[in-house]
C-alpha cells in the first residue's frame, strides 16, 4: 500500500477532491448488496435489455473486425444519424460536421462541457434536487456550484425568481435537467421560455441535460435548445443509456456551436480519444429504429408510473405525478422522520431499497427517490411492503 509520512508537506491525493463526498447512492447500495431478498427501487437503470437488433449490430460489427479507434468526434455515420434523429424528434438542427461530438455517455459530456467553459471561480447554477454528478464535476473544474432549490409546491420546476436571486457577476453557466432525475418533473414550453429569457438577460450559457427527453408521458418533450435564440448559447447533452436501455454501452453525445465543440474535442482527444467503436456502431442501429423500441419501453414505464403514483396516494404519501424520466419522489417528512432514516428503516424492516432525497442535494430532504424502471410485480410487492412500513411509522 502506498503511504506517505504524515509530516510530509505534500499530500497524496489532490486537494480538489477533499470536499467531494462519495455518491450517497453508492454508499447506500453497498449496504443493500450485502442483504438478501431486497426489492430495489434504487438504481436509475432500465429494467429492459438493450433491444436485440441493437445488440446484434454490435456483434456483427465485432465480427467484421470493427476493433479500432474512430475519429475523435465519432463515426461520421453516427453523427449524421444523430443530426437526423434530433431534427425529427426535437426539432433541433445541428451540423454533423462540427456541431456534434460523440462522448462516453452523457457523463463525459457533462465533464467536457464544464472543463471547456469554466475558469476558476466561475459560478455554475443548477436546480436542486438534481443528478448527483453536477456539483462534483463543477468543483473538479475549479468552479463554484450554486444550487437553486426547487420545491414540491412548484412541481419541482425551476422558477425564474429563484434563479434570479442567485445570479451574481460571476455566474457563467446554468445546468438544466428536465425530465428530471430525481423528481420526475418536466418543464413545459412556457416554463422554459421564462428560464431562456433569464439566461439571455444575464448572458448565461446553458447546459441542458435531456437524457430523459423521450421518457415524457404527457405531450412531447421540448428542449431549451430549440427555443429561439437559445441554440447559440446552449450545450445540448443526450445519450442512449436511458430510453434505449444501453447504460453499459456508455454512449452519449453533445451538440453545440462549433467553437464549443472544438473546445470540448480538445479535452476529449487527449483524455478519452474516442467513444468505443462497437457502441458507436450499435448506436447507429439504435437510432435507425428508435421509434418503436422507445415507444415500447415508454408505454411500460407509463404503466409503472401510474401504478406507483396511485399506490403512494393510497398510502397517504404526497407525491407529484412524475411527468417524465422513471422516478417517483414521494414526501416522507410528515411522518416525522428524515429521508435517510425512512430509507434505512424501510430497508431494514421490509427489504425495500429507495434512495434518500438528500443524495440529490440538501433540498431533497424530506423525500425519497423510487425508480419505477423495475418489473411491475416487484413494484407491486414493494408498494405492499412500503404501505406496511408507513402504517407502522404512523402508529
Ligand atoms: N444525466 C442524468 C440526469 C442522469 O440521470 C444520468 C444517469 O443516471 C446521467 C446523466 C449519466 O448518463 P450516462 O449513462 O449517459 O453517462
Amino acid at each position: 500500500m502506498i503511504t506517505r509520512d504524515s509530516k510530509s508537506p505534500r499530500k497524496l491525493v489532490a486537494r480538489h477532491l477533499e470536499g467531494i463526498p462519495r455518491s450517497g447512492i453508492r454508499d447506500f447500495f453497498d449496504i443493500v448488496s450485502t442483504m438478501r431478498d431486497v426489492i430495489s427501487l434504487g438504481i436509475g437503470e432500465p429494467n429492459f435489455d438493450t433491444p436485440w437488433h441493437v445488440r446484434e449490430a454490435a456483434v456483427f460489427a465485432l465480427e467484421q473486425g470493427a476493433t479500432g479507434y474512430t475519429s475523435n468526434l465519432g463515426l461520421a455515420r453516427l453523427r449524421a444519424a444523430v443530426a437526423g434523429y434530433l431534427d425529427a424528434t426535437f426539432g433541433l438542427s445541428y451540423d454533423p460536421k462540427d456541431e456534434i461530438i460523440v462522448t462516453v455517455g452523457v457523463s463525459e459530456g457533462i465533464d467536457l462541457a464544464m472543463r471547456a467553459l469554466l475558469n476558476p471561480g466561475d459560478e455554475v447554477l443548477y436546480h436542486e434536487p438534481c443528478y448527483v454528478s453536477y456539483a462534483p464535476v463543477i468543483t473538479l473544474a475549479h468552479a463554484v456550484p450554486v444550487p437553486v432549490p426547487t420545491r414540491a409546491e412548484h412541481g419541482f420546476r425551476l422558477q425564474r425568481a429563484d434563479l434570479e436571486a442567485r445570479i451574481t457577476a460571476r455566474s457563467k453557466l446554468l445546468v438544466l435537467n428536465y425530465p428530471n432525475n430525481p423528481t420526475g418533473a418536466t418543464l413545459d414550453r412556457e416554463g422554459l421560455e421564462a428560464i431562456a429569457a433569464c439566461a439571455c438577460e444575464h448572458d448565461l450559457t446553458v447546459i441542458t441535460d435531456d437524457i430523459y427527453g423521450e421518457l415524457t408521458y404527457e405531450g412531447k418533450h421540448v428542449s431549451l435548445a430549440s427555443l429561439p435564440g437559445m441554440k447559440e448559447r446552449t450545450i445540448f447533452l443526450h445519450g442512449l443509456s436511458k430510453a434505449w436501455a444501453m447504460t453499459g454501452f456508455r454512449l452519449g453525445y453533445a451538440c453545440a456551436p462549433p467553437v464549443l465543440i472544438e473546445a470540448m474535442m480538445k479535452i476529449h482527444q487527449y483524455t478519452m480519444l474516442c467513444a468505443p467503436i462497437l457502441s458507436q456502431e450499435a448506436a447507429v442501429e439504435a437510432l435507425r429504429r428508435a421509434e418503436e423500441d422507445v415507444e415500447q419501453m415508454r408505454s411500460a414505464y407509463r404503466r409503472h408510473r401510474n401504478f406507483i403514483h396511485a399506490a403512494f396516494a393510497e398510502m397517504g404519501l404526497p407525491c407529484q405525478c412524475p411527468g417524465g424520466a422513471f422516478y417517483a419522489f414521494p414526501e416522507v417528512s410528515h411522518l416525522g422522520i428524515s429521508s435517510r432514516d425512512f430509507a434505512f428503516g424501510l430497508l431494514e424492516e421490509e427489504r425495500v431499497a429507495v434512495v434518500p432525497g438528500t443524495a440529490f442535494g440538501e433540498s431533497g430532504e424530506g423525500f425519497v427517490r423510487c425508480s419505477y424502471a423495475t418489473g411491475l410485480d416487484d413494484i407491486k410487492e414493494a408498494m405492499v411492503r412500503t404501505a406496511r412500513h408507513v402504517e407502522r411509522l404512523r402508529r
